[in-house]
């Protein structure tokens, strides 16, 4: 069966990883003969430079119409204003998409250094379309205001059903691991917001009678991501807080630039790195692609489950293993972690280990 994944390459960096991770889609494409398209369209500076807006809706229409998509990080930042065609492609896709578990893995391995010199291997459910995100918490609007000139305000939602069907992701994905969910909330603050989420996490939990679970506030979360790491399992958290404590355990974890990630919805699904556009490295070719090569197998394990294809499942297990030997040896890594090849020549070694 044809299917087309659109690839959105991004700012900064995410040209030169984009074309890493493209690399070895094809070189997977091709061995196992997937039939996969890839389709590029514009998005970001690029695109706001030749349409006018960094999200076009022509763009939309090809991601909506794909099987799968692929986007580099953005410089959402540096964008003009809404009205000036500045929309912040990730959240508006996540959005309009309904991709509502941003699912981010973090583990060490053996033979890379990680800050702590403690291995776990654990993964984070975090909400992706609601809490703080004032870009994508109302029906209409922005949620973060002025009330006055010198008075600003954010507007924070938690609902039933998004706090429900992370829940569940969170859970059946601690099925397939370590049978361990921790829900990280601050209740003792944000009582009705944050007890609302504890709620739907327990009756989530009460059908899971297999699965331990437990609750942390967040702050002690950070305390015990740190002290303890591998006492998690599977994190699950609202949005917000699971942006911040990923990035805590992508670095725990030896770099940002191994943080794969995706987007999940039940009808779409986008890899994504967990790290930003990285302005400081941009266009030096240094950056290390595996965050989004690890992302982009992620993205054909889903495809695979939707679609019921073990050549989708296959080709990203090998990815990763493909990912995991380049990673093993100094002399195939990328400088962030002390290694010297460039982008390119890191996602050819991953392409040319695919079994
Ligand atoms: P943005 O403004 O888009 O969030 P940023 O530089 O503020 O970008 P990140 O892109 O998340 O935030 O980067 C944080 C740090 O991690 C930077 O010093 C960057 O160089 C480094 N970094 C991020 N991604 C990678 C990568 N893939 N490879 C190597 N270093 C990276």
């Amino acid at each position: 069966m044809a299917m087309n994944i659109a690839i959105l390459e991004g700012d900064g960096i995410g040209p030169e990883i984009c074309a890493a991770a493209c690399k070895v889609l094809e070189a997977a494409n091709d061995k196992y003969t997937l039939g996969l398209e890839l389709i590029f369209a514009d998005v970001g500076l690029k695109s706001l430079k030749r349409h006018g807006s960094t999200l076009t809706d022509q763009t939309f229409e090809i991601v909506q119409s794909s099987d799968g998509i692929v986007l580099g990080p953005v410089s959402h930042l540096d964008y003009p204003p809404i009205q000036e065609g500045g929309l912040n492609p990730s959240g508006v896709l996540r959005k309009r998409l309904d991709l509502f578990a941003n699912i981010r893995p973090a583990k060490t391995r053996t033979e890379l250094q990680a800050p702590l010199g403690k291995p776990f291997d654990l993964i984070i459910y975090r909400e992706n379309t609601e809490g703080f995100y004032s870009d994508r918490n109302l029906y209409e609007g922005i949620g973060d205001l002025m009330v006055t000139g010198d008075v600003a305000i954010s507007i924070r939602r938690v609902t039933r059903q998004a706090s429900l069907r992370i829940a569940e992701a969170a859970f059946q994905a601690a099925v397939a691991r370590g049978k361990k969910v921790t829900a990280v909330h601050k209740q003792n603050v944000l009582k009705v917001s944050d007890g609302l989420f504890l709620d739907c996490c327990r009756e989530v939990a009460a059908r899971f009678p297999e699965v331990i679970y437990d609750e942390i506030l967040v702050d002690a979360a950070c305390a015990h991501l740190v002290r303890t790491p591998e006492d998690f399992d599977v994190i699950v958290t609202t949005n917000m807080f699971g942006d911040i404590i990923s990035d805590l355990t992508s670095e725990l974890s030896g770099s940002l630039g191994l943080a794969p990630s995706i987007n999940a919805g039940t009808q779409h699904a986008m890899a994504q790195a967990q790290h930003g556009s990285a302005p400081n490295i941009a266009g030096l070719g240094i950056a290390n692609p595996s965050s989004l090569i690890g992302s982009v197998a992620m993205l054909l394990k889903w495809m695979g489950t939707q679609h019921g294809s073990s050549a989708l499942i296959h080709a990203s297990q090998s990815i990763d293993a493909a990912l995991e030997q380049a990673l093993m040896t100094a002399e195939t890594r990328t400088s962030d972690l002390g290694g010297i090849l460039t982008t390119e020549q890191f996602a050819l070694t991953v392409a040319k280990n695919l079994a």
